[in-house]
């Protein structure tokens, strides 16, 4: 399957970056947003196997969900799609693959 793109958004005061600006940039108090697309590679900060899910995610068991370093600098918490590798470790390479229909943020690990 395909890659999908992905943005995050930048002050266009300061270049302060994040995923979600929903507020004034808490660099420089600007509201001055616009639409960056990042490469969205990164590694594997911290994770966790999640065997019994709930809800939408239930029936997606067993799954990981990983904090990533982006080399943007962006961190955040991401799904992380065993059809590619079932075994992840710490400082392990990843891409953003896809945003889900439940708007997660779905990462492959790289060989
Ligand atoms: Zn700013």
């Amino acid at each position: 399957m395909e890659s999908q793109e992905l943005y995050c958004k930048k002050c266009n005061s300061c270049g302060f970056l994040t995923l979600s600006a929903n507020y004034k940039c808490p660099e420089c108090s600007q509201f001055n947003w616009i639409d960056k697309k990042i490469k969205g590679e990164g590694s594997i900060y911290s994770y966790s196997k999640i065997n019994v899910g709930f809800g939408r995610m239930a029936n997606k068991t067993p799954y990981y969900l990983a904090m990533i370093q982006l080399d943007e600098g962006l961190n955040l918490l991401a799904y992380i799609d065993f059809s590619f590798k079932e075994n992840i470790q710490i400082n392990s390479k990843v891409k953003f693959h896809q945003r889900t229909e439940d708007n997660y943020l779905s990462f492959k690990v790289l060989e």
